[in-house]
């Protein structure tokens, strides 16, 4: 039997869903029995490694890696025995390892739908989909996060929504918040904001300080991190969304508690990350031009959601309690299962499941605005380079949009082809990210004045394929962005590694 699954590659966490016989997606458990495994690989040796809450245990010593989905599409190393990996390579190693653990449990993965941030830029997208690839895994389509979960929460309400919804998405690394409009499984993303990286690891840190500025009040000198590290932290920031105080104790006294950490302190120490947050909230709203009383539930997304102060944010935000009825921690693979069922061929699904799929529709938008740079006058008659933008951010996808520009010189034989990404409608080049750059050789001896035209097209998927065309010859310079096979490391060969 072959199987469509939804896999959540999430920074803190990973989960796998697929449909069950009566058309529900479940959680397919790891070979610990649990329904998320944690996004962390150990290496044991060059080419062996592990994966999970073993790997996890090992957090802060060498050769074991976490949270390396927040440096997604980036050239950091990461370097384990003599061998660089990079967050893709990683990640293909952690998805590697998914896909075994979960053939073992419910045979071959036909085809995998894999979950990413709303708000990730163009070259963590492709990394995502060049890491799946290097895993084994059959990945068409790709789903933002809070899409997903929306899917999943329209799906389980068991009645019809209709409607404008949130969702807020607060997990490990990253902070989502999309506004979306449901009619019953027919979903749309009218808004999106975010931050890559704003997190639970952040509340993590801010506990471990409040935990060493009292041991340096108590006793006068600094606390020695190793006393108590993040995974200390982490664990008691679970037990704080509990209890009013808590009772911290250090590796060296055996864990006897020490200090009192109350709700009130922890509270205050992550107030300037929940007010970021509140602010995303309010754009989004806005970018979707509607108030508060327009949005009819919050749906809650991602393990820092559980925080008391969050939810009282969230409150405050929106004007209402958010509904969580779900696990905070599995919608979103439960999401991507319905959707990779939606998206199928349906060769391998009965009956019951093509029915409890065949309504689903999704309409997502861009979350960042693409553009290109060219030279022109400025408003003081001189040649000054300009960032046009031509998809803007919130734009329906997929989409194809172009713009005509001109060349300036007589006789001018090439022109610089630049393809920009920016969080707003950027005109100054300074401040926007190149995502690539090539040239357009044109004809000899032609006057100024030729028409190119730029066209960029945006896929469901949401990585872009661009041209630059010169419209006398019809001569073209194309790139796919998506079809770039991500950052080459000669050392990761995924095929060469061994899970332990
Ligand atoms: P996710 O990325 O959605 O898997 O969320 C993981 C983050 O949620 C980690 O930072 C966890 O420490 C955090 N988390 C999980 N459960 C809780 C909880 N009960 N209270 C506070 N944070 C939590």
């Amino acid at each position: 039997m072959s199987n469509y699954v939804g896999i959540d590659l999430g920074t803190t966490n990973c989960a796998v869903s697929k449909l069950d016989e009566t058309g529900r997606p479940i959680i397919v458990h790891n070979p610990d029995g649990s329904n998320i495994t944690p996004s962390v690989i150990s290496f044991s040796s060059a080419r062996k490694y592990d994966v999970g809450e073993v790997a996890r245990k090992s957090l802060g010593e060498p050769n074991t890696f976490g949270r390396f989905k927040r440096d997604m599409g980036s050239d950091s190393e990461f370097e384990a025995f003599g061998i660089k990996h990079t967050p893709e390579s990683l990640s293909a190693l952690l998805l590697k390892k998914l896909k075994e653990d979960t053939e073992n449990t419910i045979g071959n993965i036909e085809e995998a739908v894999v979950t990413i941030p709303a708000n990730f830029a163009n070259e963590a997208r492709e990394a995502t989909l060049s890491a799946a690839s290097k895993a084994g895994l059959n990945v068409k389509n790709i789903i933002n996060e809070p899409t997903a979960a929306a899917l999943y929460y329209a799906f389980h309400s068991g009645r019809e929504l209709d409607g404008t919804y949130a969702v807020y998405d607060l997990g490990g690394g990253t902070f989502d918040v999309s506004i979306i409009s449901v009619h019953g499984k027919d979903v749309e993303v009218l808004a999106t904001e975010g931050v890559s990286k704003l997190g639970g690891d952040d509340f993590d840190r801010a506990l471990q300080k409040i935990v060493s500025q009292k041991y340096k009040k108590e006793t006068g000198s600094d606390l020695d991190l190793e006393d108590y590290n993040l995974i200390d932290a982490e664990d008691d920031k679970k037990s704080l969304s509990r209890r009013e105080v808590i009772k911290v104790g250090l590796r060296s006294t055996g864990g006897r508690a020490s200090f009192e950490v109350s709700q009130k302190d922890f509270e205050e120490a992550i107030s300037s990350f929940v007010a970021q947050t509140e602010m995303l909230c309010e754009t989004a709203i806005d970018d979707a031009n509607l108030v508060p009383s327009d949005i009819s539930e919050v749906f809650l997304v991602g393990g820092s959601s559980r925080i008391p102060c969050i939810q009282k944010s969230v409150e405050r935000i929106f004007k209402r309690p958010p509904v969580s009825f779900a696990n905070p921690d599995e919608v979103v693979a439960l999401g991507a299962a319905l959707y990779a069922a939606y998206k199928s061929d349906g060769k391998f699904l009965n009956s019951i499941q093509k029915q409890s799929v065949e309504k689903i529709s999704v309409a997502e938008i861009t979350s960042k605005f693409f553009g290109t740079i060219s030279v022109g006058m400025s408003a003081r008659d001189e040649l000054a380079r300009g960032n046009s933008i031509i998809i803007e951010k919130g734009e329906k996808i997929p989409c194809i949009k172009e713009e005509s520009f001109f060349t300036l010189a007589d006789g001018q034989t090439a022109v610089n082809c630049v393809v920009t990404e920016s969080n707003t409608n950027e005109t100054d080049p300074k401040f926007v990210k190149i995502i690539w750059e090539g040239d357009l050789e044109l004809p000899a001896n032609r006057p100024a004045n030729q028409e190119i035209i730029v066209r960029f097209s945006y896929d469901q998927n949401q990585v872009m394929k661009c041209s630059f065309i010169d419209v006398e010859t019809n001569k073209k310079t194309e790139v796919d962005l998506s079809m770039s096979k991500g950052k080459e490391n000669a050392d990761v060969d995924i095929d060469k590694f061994m899970v332990e």
